[in-house]
């Protein structure tokens, strides 16, 4: 992907179909792949995120970057990554998508996960988090697979969240 092709990225919102594709492994370890990382960076920072998935941006590949408010050089990508030990204590908080502005739903998570994945050079590396980490890297998994909060809304969110989804829905029309 050229600079003038990466300058273009932006993070695509629902009901965008590339939204709800499971993404192809990563292949190749490239100048390309840290570039789109990067870039991608950069937009969850303007964003003010704490995630983004690859296919956020449009790129159907299994890579997320993950970051840290307020501090902007503070990030990390993970390449084909898988989740385990999942079955600890869950724990249910709001969450928001950055794909779906204006929505927040309630979601039940594992409190604590391991992740296994590759860095951007493919090298194995492997961590286990808690809290916000944890739940942020279950939200981008689920993106990786082209699951969404919104397929996890209680009746409840769906009242409340309603206005927000047309609103985003007649705006991808339109
Ligand atoms: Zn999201």
């Amino acid at each position: 992907m050229s600079d003038l092709e990466l300058d273009t990225l932006t993070i695509i919102k629902y009901p965008d179909p590339r939204l709800r594709k499971a993404c192809d492994p990563v292949t190749v370890f490239d100048d390309n792949l840290r570039a789109l990382a990067t870039r991608m960076v950069e937009l969850m920072n303007q964003a003010e995120g704490i995630g983004l998935a690859a296919p956020q941006v449009g790129i159907l590949s299994q890579m997320f970057v993950c970051g840290v408010i307020g501090k902007p050089d503070e990030w990390m990508a993970f390449v084909n990554p898988t989740l385990a030990d999942l079955d600890g204590p869950m724990e249910a908080a709001e969450e928001g998508c950055l794909s779906i502005p204006d929505v927040n739903v309630t979601i039940r998570r594992a409190v604590s996960c391991r992740i296994d994945a590759l860095d951007l050079d493919g090298n194995p590396i492997a961590y286990t988090a808690s809290d916000l980490i944890a739940r942020c890297w279950q939200h981008e998994c689920d993106h990786l697979q082209g699951r969404l909060i919104v397929d996890r809304m209680s009746p409840a969110d769906q009242v409340a969240n309603r206005r927000a989804l047309k609103r985003l829905e007649s705006r991808f029309r339109g």
